[in-house]
Protein backbone atom coordinates (compact mmCIF):
# COMPACT_ATOMS: atom_id res chain seq x y z
CA UNK A 1 0.00 0.00 0.00
CA UNK A 2 1.47 3.63 -0.72
CA UNK A 3 -0.07 6.60 0.49
CA UNK A 4 -1.63 9.06 -2.04
CA UNK A 5 1.18 11.37 -3.08
CA UNK A 6 1.21 15.50 -1.50
CA UNK A 7 -0.10 18.53 -2.14
CA UNK A 8 -3.71 17.25 -2.33
CA UNK A 9 -5.60 20.07 -4.01
CA UNK A 10 -9.51 18.14 -3.38
CA UNK A 11 -12.19 20.87 -4.35
CA UNK A 12 -11.77 21.95 -8.02
CA UNK A 13 -14.28 22.57 -11.44
CA UNK A 14 -14.41 21.49 -14.83
CA UNK A 15 -16.55 21.74 -17.83
CA UNK A 16 -18.83 19.70 -16.40
CA UNK A 17 -20.07 22.25 -14.09
CA UNK A 18 -19.12 25.40 -14.14
CA UNK A 19 -15.33 25.59 -14.64
CA UNK A 20 -13.61 26.22 -17.62
CA UNK A 21 -11.30 24.03 -18.63
CA UNK A 22 -12.15 20.40 -19.85
CA UNK A 23 -11.22 17.80 -17.20
CA UNK A 24 -8.23 16.48 -19.23
CA UNK A 25 -7.16 20.10 -19.27
CA UNK A 26 -7.67 20.61 -16.04
CA UNK A 27 -5.34 17.24 -14.58
CA UNK A 28 -2.83 18.17 -16.87
CA UNK A 29 -2.76 21.59 -15.54
CA UNK A 30 -3.07 20.37 -11.97
CA UNK A 31 -0.05 17.87 -12.91
CA UNK A 32 1.81 20.65 -14.43
CA UNK A 33 1.23 22.75 -11.44
CA UNK A 34 3.12 20.13 -9.17
CA UNK A 35 -0.45 18.65 -7.66
CA UNK A 36 0.20 14.50 -6.43
CA UNK A 37 -3.30 14.10 -5.73
CA UNK A 38 -6.05 16.04 -7.25
CA UNK A 39 -10.05 15.58 -6.57
CA UNK A 40 -12.84 17.06 -9.27
CA UNK A 41 -15.63 18.12 -7.85
CA UNK A 42 -17.77 19.22 -9.84
CA UNK A 43 -21.42 20.99 -9.09
CA UNK A 44 -23.99 18.57 -8.59
CA UNK A 45 -22.33 16.17 -11.24
CA UNK A 46 -20.02 12.92 -11.50
CA UNK A 47 -20.21 13.81 -15.17
CA UNK A 48 -16.37 14.41 -15.93
CA UNK A 49 -15.18 12.17 -13.58
CA UNK A 50 -14.28 9.38 -16.02
CA UNK A 51 -12.65 11.13 -18.43
CA UNK A 52 -10.31 13.25 -15.34
CA UNK A 53 -9.87 9.67 -13.78
CA UNK A 54 -8.62 8.52 -17.65
CA UNK A 55 -5.89 11.82 -18.09
CA UNK A 56 -5.00 11.38 -14.11
CA UNK A 57 -3.57 7.72 -15.10
CA UNK A 58 -1.86 9.61 -18.33
CA UNK A 59 -0.40 12.48 -16.27
CA UNK A 60 0.48 10.63 -13.18
CA UNK A 61 -1.53 11.79 -10.68
CA UNK A 62 -4.10 10.25 -8.65
CA UNK A 63 -7.16 10.98 -8.97
CA UNK A 64 -10.36 11.30 -6.31
CA UNK A 65 -13.55 11.26 -7.24
CA UNK A 66 -15.26 14.29 -5.81
CA UNK A 67 -18.64 16.10 -6.26
CA UNK A 68 -19.68 19.24 -4.80
CA UNK A 69 -23.37 19.43 -3.63
CA UNK A 70 -25.58 22.44 -3.04
CA UNK A 71 -27.46 22.02 0.06
CA UNK A 72 -29.74 24.56 1.60
CA UNK A 73 -29.45 25.29 5.51
CA UNK A 74 -31.54 27.75 7.72
CA UNK A 75 -32.72 29.50 4.19
CA UNK A 76 -29.43 30.13 3.04
CA UNK A 77 -27.36 27.97 0.47
CA UNK A 78 -23.95 26.08 1.82
CA UNK A 79 -21.95 23.36 -0.12
CA UNK A 80 -20.37 19.79 0.87
CA UNK A 81 -17.71 18.53 -1.24
CA UNK A 82 -18.41 14.53 -1.25
CA UNK A 83 -14.76 12.81 -1.56
CA UNK A 84 -13.88 9.12 -2.80
CA UNK A 85 -17.40 8.59 -3.68
CA UNK A 86 -18.53 5.74 -5.81
CA UNK A 87 -19.98 6.86 -9.22
CA UNK A 88 -22.46 4.14 -9.51
CA UNK A 89 -24.25 4.68 -6.26
CA UNK A 90 -27.91 4.71 -6.82
CA UNK A 91 -28.87 7.07 -4.38
CA UNK A 92 -26.32 9.55 -4.76
CA UNK A 93 -27.10 9.73 -8.33
CA UNK A 94 -30.89 9.78 -7.78
CA UNK A 95 -30.19 13.17 -5.24
CA UNK A 96 -27.79 14.61 -7.88
CA UNK A 97 -30.31 14.51 -10.62
CA UNK A 98 -32.83 15.92 -8.42
CA UNK A 99 -30.89 18.83 -7.73
CA UNK A 100 -30.24 19.27 -11.41
CA UNK A 101 -33.83 18.95 -12.05
CA UNK A 102 -34.24 22.04 -9.96
CA UNK A 103 -31.13 23.91 -11.49
CA UNK A 104 -32.99 23.87 -14.75
CA UNK A 105 -36.41 24.90 -13.77
CA UNK A 106 -33.49 27.63 -11.68
CA UNK A 107 -31.87 28.48 -14.46
CA UNK A 108 -35.22 29.42 -16.79
CA UNK A 109 -36.99 31.25 -14.25
CA UNK A 110 -33.41 33.11 -13.69
CA UNK A 111 -34.14 34.39 -17.82
CA UNK A 112 -37.62 34.91 -16.75
CA UNK A 113 -37.09 37.42 -13.80
CA UNK A 114 -34.08 39.51 -16.02
CA UNK A 115 -35.91 39.35 -19.04
CA UNK A 116 -39.41 40.98 -16.61
CA UNK A 117 -37.39 42.71 -13.93
CA UNK A 118 -33.52 43.78 -15.48
CA UNK A 119 -35.07 44.38 -19.40
CA UNK A 120 -32.57 41.35 -20.32
CA UNK A 121 -34.24 39.06 -23.02
CA UNK A 122 -32.07 36.26 -23.87
CA UNK A 123 -30.09 36.06 -20.48
CA UNK A 124 -31.35 32.32 -20.92
CA UNK A 125 -30.11 31.48 -23.67
CA UNK A 126 -26.86 33.09 -23.84
CA UNK A 127 -26.44 30.71 -20.44
CA UNK A 128 -27.10 28.11 -22.04
CA UNK A 129 -24.71 28.52 -25.07
CA UNK A 130 -21.64 28.67 -22.22
CA UNK A 131 -22.54 25.48 -20.44
CA UNK A 132 -21.54 22.72 -23.27
CA UNK A 133 -24.68 21.23 -23.03
CA UNK A 134 -24.19 20.43 -19.26
CA UNK A 135 -25.49 21.86 -16.64
CA UNK A 136 -26.48 25.70 -16.47
CA UNK A 137 -25.38 27.87 -13.54
CA UNK A 138 -25.31 31.03 -12.07
CA UNK A 139 -21.58 31.43 -13.20
CA UNK A 140 -22.66 30.62 -16.78
CA UNK A 141 -24.98 33.49 -16.48
CA UNK A 142 -22.49 35.77 -14.85
CA UNK A 143 -20.18 35.04 -18.02
CA UNK A 144 -22.99 35.88 -20.78
CA UNK A 145 -23.87 39.40 -18.92
CA UNK A 146 -20.27 40.39 -18.83
CA UNK A 147 -19.91 39.29 -22.55
CA UNK A 148 -22.53 41.30 -23.32
CA UNK A 149 -21.39 44.66 -20.98
CA UNK A 150 -24.38 44.96 -18.70
CA UNK A 151 -21.28 44.33 -16.11
CA UNK A 152 -17.88 44.51 -15.88
CA UNK A 153 -16.90 41.25 -13.72
CA UNK A 154 -18.26 38.03 -12.78
CA UNK A 155 -18.71 39.45 -9.02
CA UNK A 156 -19.98 42.59 -10.65
CA UNK A 157 -23.14 40.08 -12.28
CA UNK A 158 -23.41 38.47 -8.83
CA UNK A 159 -23.50 41.64 -6.64
CA UNK A 160 -26.09 43.64 -9.49
CA UNK A 161 -28.15 40.75 -10.71
CA UNK A 162 -28.13 37.41 -9.15
CA UNK A 163 -27.71 38.28 -5.34
CA UNK A 164 -30.86 38.24 -2.94
CA UNK A 165 -32.61 41.46 -3.35
CA UNK A 166 -31.50 41.59 -6.93
CA UNK A 167 -33.62 41.12 -10.55
CA UNK A 168 -32.46 37.55 -11.16
CA UNK A 169 -32.64 36.16 -7.51
CA UNK A 170 -34.36 33.06 -7.18
CA UNK A 171 -34.39 31.02 -3.57
CA UNK A 172 -32.33 27.78 -3.79
CA UNK A 173 -34.27 24.33 -2.99
CA UNK A 174 -31.33 22.21 -2.58
CA UNK A 175 -30.51 19.20 -0.68
CA UNK A 176 -31.06 19.07 3.05
CA UNK A 177 -27.95 19.20 4.99
CA UNK A 178 -28.08 15.73 6.79
CA UNK A 179 -29.46 14.65 2.85
CA UNK A 180 -26.89 15.49 1.08
CA UNK A 181 -24.21 13.77 3.90
CA UNK A 182 -26.30 10.75 3.77
CA UNK A 183 -25.87 10.39 0.09
CA UNK A 184 -22.19 10.75 0.23
CA UNK A 185 -21.81 8.31 2.94
CA UNK A 186 -23.97 5.93 0.86
CA UNK A 187 -21.19 6.27 -1.63
CA UNK A 188 -18.26 5.22 0.64
CA UNK A 189 -17.16 8.86 0.46
CA UNK A 190 -16.62 11.16 3.46
CA UNK A 191 -18.22 14.64 3.55
CA UNK A 192 -16.78 17.69 3.85
CA UNK A 193 -18.16 21.59 4.24
CA UNK A 194 -16.70 23.40 1.61
CA UNK A 195 -15.17 27.06 2.07
CA UNK A 196 -16.90 27.87 5.33
CA UNK A 197 -15.61 31.36 5.72
CA UNK A 198 -17.77 32.27 2.70
CA UNK A 199 -21.01 32.03 4.52
CA UNK A 200 -22.47 35.32 6.09
CA UNK A 201 -23.08 33.18 9.51
CA UNK A 202 -22.47 34.62 12.94
CA UNK A 203 -20.36 32.94 15.06
CA UNK A 204 -23.64 30.83 16.80
CA UNK A 205 -24.84 29.89 13.36
CA UNK A 206 -21.59 28.53 12.43
CA UNK A 207 -21.45 26.51 15.74
CA UNK A 208 -24.83 25.65 15.07
CA UNK A 209 -24.15 24.53 11.03
CA UNK A 210 -20.95 22.70 12.11
CA UNK A 211 -22.94 20.99 14.94
CA UNK A 212 -25.48 19.72 12.51
CA UNK A 213 -22.93 18.48 9.92
CA UNK A 214 -20.97 16.99 12.71
CA UNK A 215 -24.07 14.87 13.73
CA UNK A 216 -25.62 13.89 10.33
CA UNK A 217 -22.05 12.12 10.12
CA UNK A 218 -20.03 14.82 8.20
CA UNK A 219 -16.44 14.44 8.55
CA UNK A 220 -14.07 17.51 7.43
CA UNK A 221 -14.16 21.45 7.47
CA UNK A 222 -12.31 22.57 4.18
CA UNK A 223 -9.52 24.49 6.59
CA UNK A 224 -7.76 25.52 3.19
CA UNK A 225 -10.04 27.28 0.64
CA UNK A 226 -8.51 29.78 -2.49
CA UNK A 227 -10.86 31.80 -0.89
CA UNK A 228 -10.03 32.03 2.67
CA UNK A 229 -7.74 34.68 3.92
CA UNK A 230 -4.67 33.06 6.56
CA UNK A 231 -7.07 34.68 9.39
CA UNK A 232 -10.15 32.15 7.97
CA UNK A 233 -7.35 29.42 7.79
CA UNK A 234 -6.49 29.17 11.60
CA UNK A 235 -9.93 30.30 12.57
CA UNK A 236 -11.19 27.32 10.46
CA UNK A 237 -8.40 25.43 12.07
CA UNK A 238 -9.34 26.23 15.40
CA UNK A 239 -13.04 25.26 14.52
CA UNK A 240 -12.43 21.89 13.10
CA UNK A 241 -10.43 20.85 16.38
CA UNK A 242 -13.33 22.43 18.31
CA UNK A 243 -16.15 20.02 16.57
CA UNK A 244 -13.87 17.05 15.86
CA UNK A 245 -13.73 17.46 12.42
CA UNK A 246 -10.84 16.22 9.88
CA UNK A 247 -9.03 19.15 7.73
CA UNK A 248 -9.13 19.07 4.02
CA UNK A 249 -7.48 21.85 1.73
CA UNK A 250 -9.10 23.27 -2.20
CA UNK A 251 -8.43 25.65 -4.34
CA UNK A 252 -12.32 25.90 -5.50
CA UNK A 253 -10.32 26.15 -9.03
CA UNK A 254 -12.64 27.61 -11.75
CA UNK A 255 -10.37 28.08 -14.46
CA UNK A 256 -7.68 30.51 -15.39
CA UNK A 257 -9.71 33.67 -16.26
CA UNK A 258 -9.30 34.06 -12.20
CA UNK A 259 -5.68 34.25 -12.13
CA UNK A 260 -5.65 34.98 -8.14
CA UNK A 261 -6.54 30.95 -7.60
CA UNK A 262 -4.05 28.30 -9.39
CA UNK A 263 -3.53 24.62 -8.94
CA UNK A 264 -0.62 23.81 -6.80
CA UNK A 265 -0.30 26.88 -5.19
CA UNK A 266 -2.31 26.68 -1.40
CA UNK A 267 -0.88 27.05 1.89
CA UNK A 268 -0.09 24.61 3.95
CA UNK A 269 -2.55 23.09 6.90
CA UNK A 270 -1.94 25.07 10.25
CA UNK A 271 -0.34 23.06 12.78
CA UNK A 272 -2.61 20.35 15.13
CA UNK A 273 -5.12 20.04 12.11
CA UNK A 274 -5.65 16.41 11.34
CA UNK A 275 -5.54 16.07 7.67
CA UNK A 276 -8.41 14.28 5.88
CA UNK A 277 -6.20 12.23 3.76
CA UNK A 278 -4.15 11.01 6.43
CA UNK A 279 -5.72 7.60 6.59
CA UNK A 280 -6.18 7.34 2.77
CA UNK A 281 -4.49 4.51 0.86
CA UNK A 282 -4.34 3.60 -2.43
CA UNK A 283 -3.41 -0.01 -3.92
CA UNK A 284 1.10 0.43 -5.01
P1 LIG B 1 -24.93 28.05 -8.65
O1 LIG B 1 -24.48 26.74 -8.06
O2 LIG B 1 -25.42 27.90 -10.06
O3 LIG B 1 -25.88 28.79 -7.77
O4 LIG B 1 -23.63 28.95 -8.80
C1 LIG B 1 -22.77 29.06 -7.72
C2 LIG B 1 -21.39 29.42 -8.26
O5 LIG B 1 -21.35 30.78 -8.62
C3 LIG B 1 -20.31 29.26 -7.21
O6 LIG B 1 -19.82 27.95 -7.20
C4 LIG B 1 -19.26 30.21 -7.68
O7 LIG B 1 -18.49 29.59 -8.71
C5 LIG B 1 -20.07 31.32 -8.32
N1 LIG B 1 -20.30 32.48 -7.43
C6 LIG B 1 -21.18 32.57 -6.41
N2 LIG B 1 -21.14 33.79 -5.84
C7 LIG B 1 -20.21 34.50 -6.51
C8 LIG B 1 -19.71 35.84 -6.43
N3 LIG B 1 -20.17 36.71 -5.53
N4 LIG B 1 -18.76 36.20 -7.31
C9 LIG B 1 -18.29 35.34 -8.23
N5 LIG B 1 -18.73 34.08 -8.38
C10 LIG B 1 -19.67 33.66 -7.53
MN1 LIG C 1 -18.72 27.25 -9.01
MN1 LIG D 1 -18.87 26.22 -3.55
MN1 LIG E 1 -16.55 24.87 -5.75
Amino acid sequence: MAAMSPPFDLHTHSTASDGTLTPTELVERAAAGGVGTLALTDHDTLEGLAEAAAAARSAGIELVPGVEISVTWEGGTVHLVGLNVDTGCESLQAGLARLREFRDWRAREIGRRLARDAGIADAFDGARALSNGRLVSRTHFARYLVAQGRAESVRDVFNKFLKQGKPGHVAGQWAGLAEAVTWIRAAGGQAVLAHPARYPLTRTRLRRLLGEFREAGGAGLEVVSGSHSRDDVFHMAQQARAHGLLASAGSDYHGPEQPWIELGRLPDLPPGCRPIWAEWAVAA
